[in-house]
């Protein structure tokens, strides 16, 4: 095991989607609080879900993690779960050898002893779960495969992780990874767990719709032209308080003065106008060559038929638009316009 005291972090996707907003911002953190110590950063693919896990979903999280300017220290080597199955049998054997478990319908389960189970979050302090609360749970399902919580607890074990940050939704998975590395004799790694994002009604975010009308996923935002250093700004602050009420700021910044003690305990409201606002400021905060070169490459990605018509864009919409596409949708109706018109002429 590893016993430096370097800060080893780590986001965990599981490849069943596109990046949500909210796991950006779990990477975003986990990557600021690793560079704050001088720490590492590692990638991790949670793939045991054999039906819904892709290799084009986990290349494109991949990517869109890049797209918002995060680098990892395991670039070349992300470890996958799939791929490490004896890692994970090894474990099983050892718990099952010790008497920790017992077979229900082909599947391995823990048994969780009935007594309270204590741990120290970093954001909420003490955590209690009372005994009772936690059910025996399986560790190994009928496939074969371990499920999440085995195979995070020797994951987080193996790559030497030392912070676990990730959302309250995780709180009560928490004990369940305790129990098995107490059992397994593994150190426990300090763990934080913040706020989730709602809508602004309430409801959690990770219910809305998909697409660009209902954005959710890093992907919908990029398609809806808004810039990456202005997506990871706005979540930065959905959930963590850099102080003086400062609102912009850079990664570099964030990496600078991230620490656990400014992460809100309670739940963030995704307000899409403040972010709205703040790609506008960011838009008009370009020298009118930047804007141009950010226009050309959204286009060549999303609209290859208008990349030529960007310089004529640049200078329509320069210092009045919020986003990189909507010169482009004002531009396609213009387009049709004029076109129309000269339909007519030539008749
Ligand atoms: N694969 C889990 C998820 O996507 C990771 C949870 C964790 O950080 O432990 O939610």
């Amino acid at each position: 095991m590893h016993s430096s005291p370097t800060v080893i972090t780590r986001f965990a996707p599981s490849p069943t989607g596109a990046l949500h907003v909210g796991g950006a911002r779990t990477a975003l953190y986990n990557w600021a609080f690793a560079r704050h110590h001088g720490g590492r950063f590692l990638l991790r693919l949670e793939d045991t879900d054999q039906a819904r896990s892709s290799d084009p979903a986990a290349a494109a999280i991949l990517e869109d993690l890049a797209w918002i300017g995060l680098d990892w220290d395991n670039a070349g080597s992300v470890p996958r779960q799939s791929h490490r199955l004896d890692l994970y049998n090894t474990a099983i054997d050892q718990l099952r050898q010790a008497g920790y478990t017992y077979e229900t319908n082909g599947a391995i389960r823990f048994k969780v002893p009935n007594k309270p189970i204590t741990f120290h979050d970093e954001v909420r302090g003490d955590v209690t779960i009372p005994a009772g609360q936690t059910e025996n749970f399986v560790i190994r399902k009928t496939d074969g495969f371990p499920t999440y919580h085995l195979a995070v607890v020797v994951d987080d074990a193996e790559m030497g992780v030392t912070h676990v940050l990730r959302a309250q939704e995780h709180l009560s998975n928490t004990p369940k990874h305790i129990l098995l590395q107490t059992a397994l004799g593994l150190p426990c790694p300090t763990y934080a767990h913040f706020g989730l994002i709602l809508n602004p009604d309430g409801s959690k975010m990770s219910k809305r719709g998909f697409g660009p009308d209902e954005p959710v996923n890093v992907r919908d935002f990029r398609q809806l032209g808004f810039f990456p250093e202005v997506l990871c700004n706005y979540l930065a602050l959905l959930g963590w308080n850099p102080s003086n009420d400062l609102e912009k700021f850079d990664k570099d910044f964030l990496a600078a003065n991230f620490t656990l003690d400014r992460i809100n305990k309670s739940n963030s409201k995704f307000d899409s106008k403040k972010l709205l606002a703040f790609n506008k400021d960011a838009i008009s905060s370009l020298e009118v060559l930047e804007l141009l070169q950010r226009l050309r490459e959204f286009a060549e990605r999303y609209y290859p038929h208008y990349v030529g018509f960007s310089r004529f864009l640049t200078f329509l919409y320069y210092e009045r638009c919020k986003t990189l596409r909507e010169p482009f949708k004002l531009g396609a109706f213009l387009f049709l316009q004029i076109g129309r018109a000269s339909c007519r002429e030539r008749v």
